[in-house]
C-alpha cells in the first residue's frame, strides 16, 4: 500500500516503493507539493499539520489514458512536538475499491429510504384496517404520510443534485454572476423559514456587485443548504458576511469569502473533517427529525470544488459555527 511521511518542515521524509510508483518519483527531501499538488489535498495536509486531526481526502491522478482515484488517509504521527504526518493511499479505482464504495452507498441510500417507507406502509395498513371508518384519525395519518413522502422526495432530489454536480465537476462554470445578488435572493426566498424558526438573519454585504464565474442554480443551492443548516442547528441568529481580498493565497488571486455564521451549539473538532462526507451526521436522529438528508454539505463541497473554490468550517463548541465558501472573484476591471 503506498505511504508517504511528511515532516513538520513540510518536506517528504520518506516514501515507500508503491508510493514512488503511484506518484512517479522519489521526492524524499523535497517539499511535499513536488508530489501532491491538488488543492483539496494540500488543504487537508496543511490542516492536519496545523490541528493534528486526521482526515481523509480523495486524489485523482491520470496514469496514461486512465483516471485513477485514491483515498488518502492523512494521520498525525504522535510525538512531542509533532513528528509530522503519515499518508496512506487506498486504491478506489481498483475493482475492489469501487465495489466497496458502491456497496456502502447503496446500503446508505437503502437505509435512508427504508425508514419513511416502513412508516408509510404502516399508515396504509392502519387506514385499510382499524382506522378505515375514523375520519379524524385518517386525516391525521394522511398528514403524517405527507411528511414521510416529502422526506423521500427530498432524499431523491438531493441524490439527483449530487450526481449532477459530480458529473459536471470538471466543467468550469462560465456564466458571469453577481454573488451579492444571489445571496440577497436566497435570503428573500428563505425569509418565511427564518420567520417560522424565529431566527434573525443579518446580511453584511458590499453595496456593489461581486462578480464571479458561477452556476447560478448551484450557488443558490449552496446558500440554501448552508442557511437551512444555520437555522436548524443554530439558536436564533444567523449572519452572512462577505470579504473581498485582492489576493487569497489558496486561490492565488482575488477572491470572495462568504461567511455563514450561526450561534448554535457548534461542532466538536473531531467531526469537522468528516462533515462533507455523504450521510455523515453528528446526531442522525436529530438530523432526520428536522428533515435532513445528510447530503447537504456533500453537495456544497462538490459545487464549491467545481467552482475551483474552497470550503472551510470552523466552530467553537457552545458558541456556534462558521461555514466559509471561498470563490475566485473576477477583477473589478472586468465589470
Ligand atoms: P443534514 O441533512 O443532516 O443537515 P448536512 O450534510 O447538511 O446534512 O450536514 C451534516 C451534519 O453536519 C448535520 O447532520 C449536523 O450534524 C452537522 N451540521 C451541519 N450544519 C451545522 C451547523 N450549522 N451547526 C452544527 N452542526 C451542523
Amino acid at each position: 500500500m503506498p505511504a508517504v511521511i511528511i515532516g513538520r518542515s513540510k518536506r517528504v521524509l520518506t516514501m515507500n516503493e508503491p508510493a514512488r510508483q503511484v506518484l512517479g518519483h522519489d521526492a524524499s527531501g523535497s517539499h511535499y507539493t513536488a508530489i501532491l499538488r491538488q488543492p483539496q489535498v494540500t488543504d487537508a495536509i496543511e490542516s492536519t499539520l496545523a490541528d493534528q486531526t486526521g482526515r481523509q481526502e480523495n486524489l485523482s491522478l491520470r496514469d496514461g489514458g486512465s483516471d485513477e482515484l485514491w483515498r488518502l488517509d492523512i494521520a498525525p504521527l504522535s510525538g512531542e512536538p509533532s513528528a509530522g504526518i503519515l499518508i496512506v493511499f487506498e486504491d478506489l479505482s481498483s475493482a475492489e475499491g469501487l465495489g466497496q464504495m458502491r456497496r456502502d452507498f447503496v446500503a446508505n441510500v437503502s437505509h435512508e429510504l427504508r425508514t419513511p417507507l416502513t412508516a408509510l406502509t404502516g399508515f396504509i395498513e392502519t387506514l385499510q384496517g382499524p382506522a378505515s371508518e375514523d375520519k379524524a384519525a385518517a386525516q391525521r395519518f394522511l398528514a403524517m404520510m405527507d411528511t414521510e413522502a416529502q422526506r423521500m422526495n427530498r432524499l431523491v432530489q438531493d441524490l439527483l443534485s449530487l450526481s449532477r454536480v459530480e458529473s459536471e465537476e470538471r466543467v468550469r462554470p462560465d456564466e458571469r454572476v453577481d454573488l451579492a445578488e444571489i445571496v440577497r435572493e436566497a435570503a428573500q426566498t428563505l425569509s418565511r423559514m427564518f420567520e417560522q424558526a424565529n431566527t434573525e438573519l443579518q446580511l453584511k454585504l458590499p453595496d456593489g456587485p461581486v462578480w464571479i464565474n458561477g452556476d447560478r442554480d448551484q450557488i443558490t443551492q449552496v446558500l440554501h443548504n448552508l442557511l437551512e443548516n444555520a437555522v436548524k442547528y443554530g439558536a436564533g441568529a444567523v449572519t452572512v458576511s462577505m470579504t473581498l481580498p485582492e489576493r487569497e493565497a489558496a486561490l492565488r488571486g482575488p477572491a470572495v469569502l462568504l461567511d455563514i455564521r450561526d450561534n448554535g451549539e457548534g461542532i466538536e473538532a473531531h467531526h469537522l473533517p468528516r462533515l462533507t462526507e455523504r450521510f455523515y451526521r453528528i446526531d442522525a436522529h436529530r438530523s432526520r427529525s428536522q428533515g435532513g438528508t445528510g447530503l447537504g454539505l456533500a453537495i456544497v463541497k462538490h459545487v464549491v470544488s467545481r467552482h475551483r473554490g474552497r470550503f472551510r468550517v470552523s466552530s467553537v463548541p457552545g458558541e456556534g459555527s462558521v461555514f466559509t465558501v471561498v470563490l475566485p472573484r473576477l477583477p473589478d476591471a472586468a465589470t
